[in-house]
């Protein structure tokens, strides 16, 4: 079967053209594979081009970078090279080569094999497809594992019954995928996949190696809650380190309230994963998130915010009462970080939600135009009572609305005076 390849955006078409053409020069094969190859199927949008290569494909990319604007950071264990064009596009060439698992979870001895190998290698049979991108077979399919076949069936399936055990990673991988695109795990699979948890092949792994995989679930998925639902029906969430069932009603609550906010720039995408780890997170105490950050090798910013996070019930009770100036949300809500700030106005009830977006949309942006020389200038000294009326007069700026260099002024002057 032939692939039309002017599927591909124009920019991706002409690397992959480029990369065909030199390896017709260098003459060997050349193959696009994985996701861009099920995506390209599905006639779906991938953001990653994977090229295979039977042949070494550092020494294949010194080559073609000769005279070319392209930046090669090469991996030289796994014999594998990106590729980074200008404007940030990054393309993997892989050696394609054979892995064998020394034992469970352990990382892969690896050596140089052909294709088939290669795509033996891989998690699932529609992630284990390639498409030449040279010489005469330009185009081709190739898909020895009947990978099309099951896209078209909806099916996600393994290539053998070590595939879990190997690597548990593709548990997470399997429920990721299936969620993703609508699928089912295929029985026989399903069936490893329920014995490799009942094994506990997860303790084979590093936490930290399988929390990155599980974090995809919550930075990359449209329905992350879904893929959490399917993990904790399957029993396979016990990783996290607690025997409760996460919140859902807390994390759909996040899930359906987190786009608008990204939509209007409140926080950013990539701040979605660190948000949901606050939602799974909720029902610890300050111990547990010590104990997850470094059992996962959180960064610090990771642990702040979910340190912060512990305080939605404190700060939900002090922005309850019924009379609140706008100075005084700003005093509760100044000190917390964007992620925390968003998942404690997600998930508290909506009359506290709507005076922490009022914060988040205008509160937090109120700024003085003028600064502690200006306010020397108007006699007072250095020292902790500058501060205090550089403080004062935010507030006052807050709750009242104005906005002129003047009126500041006017205000310190009266502040001062009143001293
Ligand atoms: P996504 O659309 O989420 O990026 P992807 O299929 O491109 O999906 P990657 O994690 O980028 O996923 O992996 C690229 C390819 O590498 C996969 O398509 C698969 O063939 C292979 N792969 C990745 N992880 C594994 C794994 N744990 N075991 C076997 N093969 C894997």
């Amino acid at each position: 079967m032939k692939i039309n390849l002017s599927q591909l955006a124009p920019r991706w078409r002409k690397i992959v053209r480029d990369i065909g053409q030199e390896a017709d020069r260098q003459g060997v094969f050349a193959y696009l594979v994985g996701g861009i190859v099920r995506d390209l199927l599905l006639k779906r949008k991938d953001l990653d081009l994977d090229i295979v290569l039977e042949t070494d494909a550092i020494e294949f990319a010194r080559k073609f970078v000769q005279g070319r604007d392209i930046r090669l950071i090469p991996y030289s264990e796994f014999r594998t090279v990106s590729l980074e064009y200008p404007g940030g596009i990054r393309v993997d060439l892989v050696t394609a080569r054979k892995e064998v698992y020394p034992r469970s979870g352990a990382l892969p001895v690896v050596s140089p094999g052909t294709l088939q190998e290669d795509l033996f290698r891989r998690d699932f049979t529609i992630n284990a497809m390639a498409i030449a991108i040279n010489g005469d077979r330009l185009g081709e399919l190739i898909d020895p594992y009947g990978g099309h076949r099951d896209l078209k069936g909806k099916r996600i399936r393994v290539l053998h019954d070590q595939s879990f055990v190997d690597d548990a990673t593709r548990i997470l991988r399997a429920i990721r995928f299936e969620q993703r695109f609508g699928f089912r795990i295929d029985s026989h699979t399903l069936k490893l996949l329920r014995e490799a948890i009942v094994k506990n092949v997860v303790d084979n792994i590093k936490p930290a190696r399988y929390f990155e995989e599980f974090s995809k679930i919550l930075s990359k998925e449209p329905s992350p809650v879904k893929a959490l639902t399917r993990l904790s029906q399957l029993g396979a969430m016990q990783f996290l380190g607690s025997k409760k069932r996460p919140d859902f009603r807390l994390l759909q609550k996040i899930e359906k309230g987190l786009p608008r906010l990204i939509k209007n720039k409140i926080c950013q995408w990539q701040d979605r994963d660190l948000i949901f780890l606050m939602g799974l997170f909720a029902g610890l105490d300050s111990a547990g998130v010590e104990r997850v950050t470094s059992r996962f090798q959180l960064s610090r910013r990771y642990r702040e915010n979910l340190i912060l996070g512990l305080q939605k019930r404190k700060i939900a009770g002090e922005l309850n009462s019924s009379r609140l100036r706008r100075s005084q949300i700003y005093e509760v809500l100044k000190s917390l970080d964007i992620p925390s700030l968003v998942f404690i106005r997600l998930t508290v009830v909506p009359r506290i939600g709507k005076r922490i977006d009022q914060f988040l949309l205008h509160g937090r942006y109120v700024k003085l135009k003028i600064d502690g020389k200006d306010l020397q200038r108007l006699g007072v000294a250095p020292g902790k009572r500058l501060g205090e009326i550089q403080n004062l007069l935010l507030q006052r700026k807050i709750d009242q609305g104005w906005s002129t260099r003047a009126e500041e002024i006017r205000q310190a002057r009266q502040l001062i005076g009143q001293e």
